[in-house]
């Protein structure tokens, strides 16, 4: 009997009131706020549920209505229906605190008062500074019920220690299992497909793993430069905004052994061996396996753009990275001896994210040699688009034994129907809902941290600056030997 499908009758959220931190900021405006949208057009809201906005701003109430609806109208693809928009706004309130005022939490406990037992969200979508504070004026305040959670924002700390230094104050308020610590590229559709791929399907697993696999590749690439948030930037740099998190946690995703389950520590006590795998880098590898980039000027898409120290709000002698190819190891049997080469940066040739993953070259080849092209290669795409590409090799038509490679393609747009779920619409719905799968787990943290400082150290202790690269290039050139230097070209240079 043909099983129904249950892809279109998407379960209801319980009754919720979720309190966001940071109301009038760019992430709430331009993300949360559109994505919390959608899924009340989706249909997903339950009788109760509140959004109660939070910033210091004291703008009435219909105010900050029409703010949200029109940055709302930007930033949504298909725009905003005006009857759904007016439902949608029903839910959505104002109230104007300042986070480090106690007694301004008043206001929040009177709104929050008749609906003691529903699940209770507080997303802190403000600078980290704040994090302990808003914990510790809501607890003070009574707001924190069994039912409540917490969700934090990157960038969970500088360093592990002051990642320590969050975790420790935000645990004093809520249990590990109320915490939830957004990596948002956790909840793009394609990683989950790579779940889906990996444990969904009998036919990779046997393939994955050394001896099969050469190497792996993960970049992660954006054309825009630091736009408004230079100074944040500066503080930052590349290693800290996207190796740390989103580039470590997409590795983990790829080479993690299949968890027993779904349950959410099932999965991130796979995640954390893979990260405790990675063989540190001391000072002395650093030097041979990292890259450190910083772009100067040049054209993007065509159109001239500054290079990074020209940029807004950046010292002229800034030595922040804006990219970072590296070689990591994972020293486990599944795992020895096959590189894995994590890259990103800012004003890169495209904006894409992508897992390359190469399979060994045939061990003897029946065909002349000319012909054998590249070895079979699988990409997983996060964007611009979502797909998976397997690239085999087949024979070219005609007379004459000749190969050729071709891919095989699944364009995700193309094959479902179904609107794709923005990440943060799956991740707001996930916290609703209490599941924590998609979401990093404290240990992780500390340990991605402790493998990132080293890295840090080094370069502070070196004179050495980053390497100019020109923007619109693919970052400088010692990132093509690092990788060229074992025999592999990255994807797209090849
Ligand atoms: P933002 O535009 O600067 O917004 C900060 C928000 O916090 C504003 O609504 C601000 O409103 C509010 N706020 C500041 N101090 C406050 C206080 N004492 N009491 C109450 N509200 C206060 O920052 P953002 O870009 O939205 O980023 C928010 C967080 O998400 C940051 O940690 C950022 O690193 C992280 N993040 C952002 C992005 C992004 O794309 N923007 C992506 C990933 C992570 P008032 O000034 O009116 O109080």
């Amino acid at each position: 009997m043909a099983s129904r499908d249950r892809s279109k009758t998407p379960t209801q959220l319980p009754d919720f009131d979720l309190v966001l931190f940071g109301g009038t900021g760019d992430l709430a405006l331009r993300k949360l706020l559109p994505a919390l949208y959608r899924r009340y057009v989706a249909g997903l809201f339950p009788t109760h549920a509140r959004i109660i906005s939070v910033a210091r701003s004291s703008i009435q109430r219909d105010d900050y209505l029409t703010q949200v609806e029109h940055s709302s109208r930007n930033f949504l693809p298909q725009g905003l229906d005006a009857t759904r928009w007016r439902a949608f706004s029903r839910t959505l309130d104002y109230v104007g605190l300042d986070a480090t005022h106690p007694a301004d939490y008043a206001k929040l406990a009177a709104k929050l008062a008749d609906r003691p037992a529903q699940v209770r969200v507080f997303f802190l979508s403000t600078a980290p500074a704040l994090f302990e504070t808003i914990c510790r004026n809501l607890a003070a305040a009574d707001l924190v019920t069994p039912g409540a959670r917490v969700v934090l924002e990157k960038p969970l700390g500088q360093d592990r220690v002051s990642a320590e230094h969050i975790n420790q104050n935000v645990g004093a308020i809520f249990p590990e299992r109320q915490i939830y610590r957004i990596d948002h590229y956790l909840g793009k559709e394609a990683v989950q497909n790579l779940l889906a791929l990996r444990f969904g399907n009998a036919l990779f697993e046997p393939l994955w793993r050394r001896g099969l696999i050469s190497h792996v590749q993960i970049t992660v690439g954006e054309q825009i430069g630091v736009e408004s948030r230079g100074a944040f930037y500066d503080h930052t740099g590349a290693l800290r905004d996207m190796v740390q998190n989103h580039l470590l946690q997409l590795l983990c995703i790829m080479a993690m052994e299949p968890p027993v389950s779904n349950h959410p520590d099932a999965v991130r006590d796979e995640k954390l061996k893979v990260l405790r795998a990675l063989r540190p880098l001391v000072a002395r590898d650093v030097a041979s396996n990292v890259v450190r980039g910083q772009y100067k000027a040049g054209a993007v898409n065509g159109l001239p753009v500054v290079g990074y120290l020209e940029e807004e709000g950046i010292p002229a002698d800034s030595a922040t990275e804006t990219f970072v190819a590296l070689k990591a190891q994972i020293d486990s049997w599944r795992w020895a001896g096959v590189p894995f080469y994590l890259r990103t940066g800012k004003r890169l040739a495209e904006q894409s994210a992508d897992i390359v993953i190469h399979f060994q070259d045939v061990p003897h080849s029946i065909f002349e040699s000319s012909d054998t092209v590249t070895a079979n290669r699988l990409v997983i795409s996060l964007q611009p688009r979502d797909s998976i590409t397997l690239t085999i090799l087949a024979k070219n038509p005609g007379e004459t034994m000749r190969l050729r490679p071709v891919d095989l393609r699944l364009d995700m747009a193309d094959t479902v129907r179904t609107p794709q779920l923005d990440a943060y619409e799956r991740l707001l719905t996930d916290v609703i809902k209490g599941n924590l799968t998609l979401f990093m787990r404290r240990d992780e943290l500390d340990v991605a941290w402790r493998w990132i400082d080293p890295i840090r150290d080094a370069w502070l202790q070196s004179d050495e600056r980053p390497k100019a690269y020109t923007a619109g290039s693919w970052g400088p050139a010692a990132a093509s030997s690092l990788i060229g230097r074992d025999g592999y070209a990255w994807h797209g240079e090849l």
